[in-house]
């Protein structure tokens, strides 16, 4: 078996209130890790301290301070590369990424693809490689990020990618917030059955404080609303919303989104 189809040892650690920073495994040194979006130090290092495992590198999706807020403190301990999209308003970058481009840690046995994925942010990138995609606030489990930057069309765009790739590639989100979106997801499609499954999963899981993720590309494309635009059943239930015909995918998820927006949960 190729390292690149081994699958990643992914830990998560849980920072605020629902974030995942996510810990990859190096699978080439175990005693080496890469975190993902570290909003805050502290847990980071707890978790170093408890596994005996070094910080090697940090990966970040985008500015928001849930997500980078950790990394300051993180570099005073340990000087290491800091990888992540070209942005002003992420200062300790040690290299950007764009899109299409490949980041290889060859010391690690790591490499990624980065996805550039405006929408939530302008600049917000994911990493794909080894059958992960760490997507950030891109995408979440049954639900997507807000559109603080992007337009819907943008946004929408950033999604349809997400939704072709391989479908059992492992999405890592940077929330949990599955849960909460699946009372959105069934308010849109309250006859899909596979939303209603997890559903059942999702909350057991929950009620042992369990992560629900990693998701699927394959569960969030027969669960998730927001990539399910070009769907009847969603299709209808936006115009229904909207009181008026929706042409495009692209404005059904542009309702969609607003919706979620005000939804009471
Ligand atoms: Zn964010
Ligand atoms: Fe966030």
């Amino acid at each position: 078996m190729s390292l690149l189809n081994k699958h990643l040892g992914v830990t998560p650690v849980r920072a605020f209130a629902d974030n995942y920073i996510w810990l990859i495994e190096s699978p080439v040194d175990a005693g080496q890790v890469v975190a993902i979006d570290p909003g805050e130090a502290e847990p980071v290092l707890a978790a170093l301290k408890a596994s005996g495992k070094k910080l090697a590198a940090i990966l970040l999706t985008h500015h928001h301070p849930d997500h980078i807020g950790g990394v300051a403190e993180l570099l005073a301990q340990h000087p290491i590369p800091v990888i992540g999209p070209k942005d002003v308003r992420i200062l300790q970058i040690t290299r950007a990424v764009a899109d299409g481009e490949r980041l290889e840690l060859s010391n690690l046995g790591l490499n990624f693809e980065i996805l550039h994925l405006p929408g939530h942010t302008l600049s917000h990138v994911a990493f794909l490689g080894h059958g992960a995609l760490f997507c950030g606030d891109t995408l979440f489990s049954a639900g997507c990020g807000r559109m603080f930057e992007g337009t819907p069309t943008q946004m929408h765009t950033s999604l349809d990618r997400l939704s072709l790739l391989p479908p059992d590639t492992r999405i890592y989100c940077g929330h949990e917030y599955t849960a909460a979106n699946l009372k959105f997801a069934l308010t849109v499609e309250p006859s899909n059955s596979a939303a209603r499954d997890y559903s059942a999963k999702v909350n057991q899981l929950r009620t042992q404080a369990l992560p629900t993720l990693p998701s699927s590309v394959a569960l969030e494309t027969s669960i998730n609303p927001f990539l399910r635009c070009h769907e009847p059943a969603v299709r209808s239930a936006a115009e229904a919303r909207a009181g008026r015909p929706l042409r495009e995918p692209a404005d059904v998820f542009a309702v969609l989104r607003a919706w979620k927006d005000t939804f009471q949960s």
